[in-house]
């Protein structure tokens, strides 16, 4: 008898150790540029809607600082603040080595240095000995911490639907056939659209739709694929956008300081990095903090709450635009944008980048899939809080990071699925043990 007893509860405990360490499939998308209300219209989009009925949509995603693309893509992967992972821009200086970061293509931004600073979730996930494809994800092509994902599609600027839609076939058929634990897909056409032409315009508007058509394809494929039991999908943006207007809100730099004190200036637009000479620091410091529409701060003086003066890469001055406002050298020193035709008009209509808690700035995070409670609405997050998600539904201990789990622990299916099994248990139990 006792025997017996043992041997039903083992395999109790089995099962319920099974249902929550459950180690599912986890598909990935990081949607650049896409701003937390794009979606609004959920009736007109019909794969977005599918996904939010089925899964978990959160108010909205605010980004970490600066709310750029690289600092962001890689506080989602690692759930660490810009500061702590040292991704600290698009665009990125050492001055020990004077080697620069670029974003895009550059060959010097596969320098270990600007990625080692943490590990990401692929790279964790290698090192387990388990696999992850990735397509179009920048920083998948570098080898980090010595490491490099099973399969990587190289970035290339804007991949297009097709490419998106191939990913998504290829990525599903890996999952499936488990030659694959955990696939990223990126897609930058949003991003791409909200510069060209603005967060209001007729173009983005399109670029949305084509994008629920993607999804309304995803969900179909889930489906007739039979995936939907083993699959967790999250999508996420890396920040969202604002509007620019025509050259009205531009601070020419060269109008405060002369720019030959200046050893290295990095990037423009909302977020400028500049090192001036040092003995005219303090010089340029006072100039600049005379202009209107802009803070300037010296590395100590950033604000605690952008988590980000004590990033390795930062600048000794840092200047950061209102709202609105674009900040360069010069406005006839910037390139001409294309804008998506072959004219060169000069300008773009739409920017990112400023104070991360401008609503503007704001990216959103949807989930569906077993691990997730269905048509549940969710307050709330920060960029830094994703990983945490991630690594649950694949069963993988977090590293340390930044994030707060009780701000996400709610659209997990396990709070509530761990509380039942943990109340079947406790009834089971008493049961077992007067048979002994
Ligand atoms: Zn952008």
């Amino acid at each position: 008898m006792t025997r017996v007893a043992l041997n039903i509860l083992t395999v109790i405990i089995l099962l319920l150790s099974r249902c929550c360490d459950a180690n599912r499939k986890l598909l990935v998308f990081l949607i650049d540029g896409f701003r937390y209300d794009y979606m609004d219209d959920l009736q007109n989009l019909a794969g977005f809607r599918e996904i939010v009925e089925n899964g978990v949509k959160v108010d909205y995603l605010t980004p970490d600082f600066p709310s750029l693309s690289y600092p962001n893509y890689y506080s989602l992967m690692t759930g660490r603040h810009c500061e702590v992972h040292q991704m600290t821009g698009n665009y990125m200086w050492d001055k020990d080595t004077m080697k620069e970061f670029l974003i895009g293509t550059n060959p010097d931004s596969r320098l270990p240095m600007w990625w080692d600073g943490s590990e990401p979730l692929w790279v964790t996930m290698q090192k387990l000995g388990k696999r992850v494809y990735m397509y179009y994800w920048p920083g998948c092509e570098v080898t980090i911490l010595g490491v490099q994902p099973a399969f990587c599609e190289e970035y290339v600027y804007n991949p297009s639907e097709k490419n998106l839609i191939d990913s998504m076939e290829s990525a599903l058929n890996m999952l499936k056939s488990d030659k694959a634990d955990m696939a990223g897909i990126y897609y930058e056409k949003i991003d791409v659209e909200g510069h060209h032409f603005g967060p209001h315009s007729p173009e983005i508007q399109r670029a949305i739709r084509s994008l629920d058509q993607a999804f309304q394809t995803l969900n179909q494929k889930i489906k007739e694929k039979n995936m939907r039991d083993d699959i967790n999908v999250v999508l996420f943006s890396d920040h969202g956008m604002t509007d620019l207007k025509w050259m009205e809100k531009v601070i020419e730099l060269d109008n405060y300081i002369d720019m030959t004190y200046i050893i290295k200036m990095m990037d423009r637009g909302p977020v400028v990095s500049l090192w001036p000479k040092q003995d005219k620091f303090e010089e340029i410091y006072q100039n600049l903090s005379t202009v209107d529409n802009m803070n300037v701060y010296k590395k100590q003086e950033i604000p605690d709450r952008f988590h980000y003066k004590n990033g390795r890469f930062v600048s000794t001055l840092t200047l950061v635009a209102e709202p609105g406002w674009f900040i360069t050298e010069n406005k006839a020193k910037l390139p001409f944008w294309k804008n998506g035709t072959e004219e060169a008009e000069g300008w773009q209509h739409g920017w990112h980048g400023y104070d991360n808690e401008f609503m503007d700035m704001r990216g959103f995070f949807l989930a569906q899939g077993p691990d997730f409670k269905t048509n549940f609405r969710a307050g709330p997050i920060r960029t830094v809080d994703v990983y945490n998600v991630l690594c649950k539904t694949l069963g993988i201990e977090p590293l340390p990071n930044n994030g707060s789990w009780s701000r996400v622990e709610c659209m997990m299916r396990s709070s509530a699925g761990a509380v039942r099994a943990a109340l079947i248990y406790s009834c089971l139990l008493p049961l077992l043990l007067l048979t002994l």
